[in-house]
């Protein structure tokens, strides 16, 4: 299977509710401040909202599998701020301009 960017991101509205952190706590981090995308996940190795950066994901960390549990995690924000991008289409194709929200 062909390797694309993946990215994932968050908007700007969070209401740290601890739901994505919850659910995937090797990729959110979420405090009082805000929620971030974990160092250890990102290519670029920062630890940020990634909102400028969109670093992209480690595939060696992350794989496809993991990537696509990201978009259930994403529609249960309430407030709808987590970005996602990249990914593959539903007959498994490589799709990188698949946008999943935002
Ligand atoms: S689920 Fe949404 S609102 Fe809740 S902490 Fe994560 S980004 Fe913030």
């Amino acid at each position: 299977m062909p390797t694309i960017a993946r990215r994932i991101w968050i908007a700007d509205g969070c209401i740290h509710c601890y739901w994505c952190q919850n659910l995937a706590p090797l990729v959110f981090l979420a405090d009082e401040q805000g929620t971030c995308i974990a160092a250890e996940v990102r290519v670029d190795g920062r630890t940020s909202d990634n909102r400028r950066e969109h670093s992209a994901l480690r595939t060696d960390v992350v794989s496809a599998d993991d990537f696509a549990f990201l978009p259930f995690i994403a529609d249960g924000c309430p407030v709808q701020v987590i970005r996602l991008e990249g990914g593959w289409n539903h007959l498994g194709v490589a799709d990188p301009g698949l946008v999943v929200k935002g």
